[in-house]
């Protein structure tokens, strides 16, 4: 017994010394660091140690117990995110032509393209918490999952529209109920649908919808609030609502900004389901981009230069866009300019957008707008990391989620798409096996 004892006790230290030796470390080195928290560009290393940034170095550091990678040459940025996914796969505007790619696959494009982590924002509730809560627990290739669940809406509101069920709720007795059973599930945000555009499907009413943010706000979860007009946006914003999404199509009034501010609430503007998909009629030349052609099939691609084979909706939605972007445009520069907190997210499931590359589309429109590269790069990550509670950035502590460029991210935003490598929880990602069909899990 004494023995035993003695051999159980072997066995602990073992394993215990083996997990010492197994936490890995990785050193990038020569890097030039973008830090879009603190604005900041510095030629230094970054020490990781399993998951986590340990430091960030600007001496160099001559010895290293662990994997150096030298990036001489080449910019660091945080990994980015997407805020607003539908992340099922990509829709054509030739309805008979698309991506049915579903959640791990959209993951893994993620990834590969440089966005470690997404918010998706409606999906068959059950399908996505379970998907999520084993990625969380056992590990999935792929990027982090973020999720809303279902849609609160109102009864024939949007989000029933789809064949997939959602979450109906008309007046506040049934926010209660529906919330209570939604929290059990963990929602990372609570999606709200409140839009008031003169024509659209029906809305929650006023009295329901600040019952949501209320409920939601009681429980500690942002809400992330569908809007169609400003008045929505001044209505969920004094009810307490963390973040709106979609713009606007009318001008900007004067009193949005101030209220937006004084409240700390933010926008997901979504430009690229708004404008993108005239951009790419406009020129065709962005439908060759690098990034896009490696991630999205060529088929896809193709249908969207076939404008005869359009489906008769989206020759309507071409219209909206000439109609509306240059205002859109306009409001998101005044918007970023005054301090409001910006989110990137590309609505991406929808026409116009691609899963994963949209991002970096996204931030170009943000700059094409008339903000700052740092505004979009903190837009995309940073910011949109604090908004789910997590620590995203470049600094110590910050979980190691990184893309490395072969291009200045500053002198030109499109440069993200340039990319070198991505890291992923302290682990160079292997990028082409993001994109094999099934893949290594
Ligand atoms: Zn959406």
């Amino acid at each position: 017994m004494k023995i035993f004892r003695v051999h159980v006790l072997w066995i602990v230290l073992v394993f215990m010394s083996l997990d010492v030796v197994s936490a890995q470390r990785l050193l990038l080195t020569n890097a030039t660091i973008v830090d879009p928290a603190d604005r900041t560009e510095k030629k230094g290393s970054i020490v990781i140690e399993g998951n986590t940034i340990q430091s960030v170095e600007e001496m160099v550091i001559e010895e290293f117990d662990g994997d150096v990678i030298d990036v001489e040459g080449k910019w660091i940025i945080p990994g980015l995110y997407d805020m607003h996914v539908h992340s099922y796969g990509n829709m054509g505007p030739n309805r008979s032509i698309g991506e049915f790619l579903m959640t791990p696959m959209v993951s893994r494009r993620m990834l590969y393209s440089g966005v470690t982590g997404f918010l998706d924002l409606f999906s068959v509730e059950d399908f996505i918490f379970t998907l999520r809560d084993t990625q969380r627990k056992d590990g999935m290739e792929g990027a982090d999952i973020y999720a809303a669940g279902p849609i609160l809406t109102a009864t024939g509101g949007h989000g029933t529209e789809y064949g997939i069920p959602t979450r109906v709720v008309n007046n506040p007795e049934e926010v209660e109920k529906e919330i209570g059973e939604l929290i059990a599930k963990k929602p990372d945000v609570i999606k709200l649908v409140y839009d008031n555009v003169p024509g659209r499907m029906p809305t929650v009413n006023l009295e329901t919808m600040k019952a949501v943010v209320q409920e939601s706000n009681k429980h500690d979860i942002p809400v992330v609030v569908h809007i169609g007009t400003w008045q929505d946006i001044r209505d969920v914003v004094e009810a307490g609502a963390h973040a709106v999404t979609h713009t606007p199509e009318e001008p900007l009034p004067d009193d949005i900004i101030p209220l937006m501010l004084e409240k700390g609430a933010a926008i997901i503007p979504t430009l690229c389901v708004q404008t993108e998909f005239l951009n790419l009629i406009q020129d065709s030349t962005l439908l060759e981009s690098p990034l896009l052609t490696e991630m999205t099939s060529a088929d896809l691609l193709k249908s969207y230069k076939d404008t005869s084979a359009f489906a008769p909706g989206f020759k309507r939605w071409l219209k909206a866009q000439e109609r509306s972007r240059e205002d859109l445009l306009n409001t998101i520069r005044a918007l970023g300019e005054a301090g409001v907190p910006i989110l990137v997210g590309t609505d991406a499931g929808n026409v116009g957008t691609f899963q994963g590359y949209s991002v970096h589309r996204e931030m170009q429109l943000m700059v094409e707008a008339g903000l700052s590269p740092w505004n979009a790069l903190e837009s995309a990550t940073t910011r949109a990391g604090a908004f789910l509670g997590l620590s995203a950035g470049v600094s110590e502590g910050s979980v190691a989620n990184l893309v490395v460029l072969n291009q200045s991210p500053l002198d030109d935003i499109g440069h993200t798409q340039d990319i070198h490598m991505v890291v992923y929880r302290g682990k160079v990602v292997d990028r082409p096996s993001m994109l094999s069909v099934g893949g290594g899990e």
